[in-house]
């Protein structure tokens, strides 16, 4: 799948689009997602125009993969949420219910989450 410049997460990225920050650096924006499901919810992107895991992971930089994977684990750290424990979730494609077209890592925390997935 070829990237979207106009998917959501592009546009805030430009500033096109307002969210509520918690981390940034170089190759990396996390923030707050719009409609947590979770008492900590937060959604952390790279910075780069990848779709998914797919392509990050086959073509983005040494660095870039460094850096997304440190944050999230920093941004855990800093949420509060590693004592307890968390969750980290990427949805990629049709099959694992992609809603935005831009990677995105999942940060959920603060309450207990429950089994991996539905039984069926
Ligand atoms: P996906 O289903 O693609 O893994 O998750 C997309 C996530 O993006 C959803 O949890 C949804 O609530 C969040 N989201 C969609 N639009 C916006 C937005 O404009 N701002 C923020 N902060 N989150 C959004």
């Amino acid at each position: 799948m070829s990237y979207d410049d106009n998917n959501i997460f592009a546009r805030i990225l430009r500033g096109e689009i307002p969210c509520k920050k918690v981390f940034e650096d170089d190759h990396v924006l996390a923030f707050h997602d719009i409609n947590p499901l979770a008492p900590v919810h937060v959604l952390v992107i790279p910075k780069g125009a990848y779709v998914s895991m797919n392509d990050f992971t086959a073509t983005a930089s040494e660095a870039e993969i460094a850096a997304l994977f440190r944050a999230v684990g920093k941004i855990a750290a800093e949420l509060g949420v590693a004592e307890d424990g968390w969750r980290m979730l990427a949805n990629i494609g049709g099959n694992g219910h992609q809603e935005v077209p831009h990677l995105h890592i999942h940060i959920f925390g603060g309450r207990k989450l429950g089994h991996m997935l539905p039984q069926h």
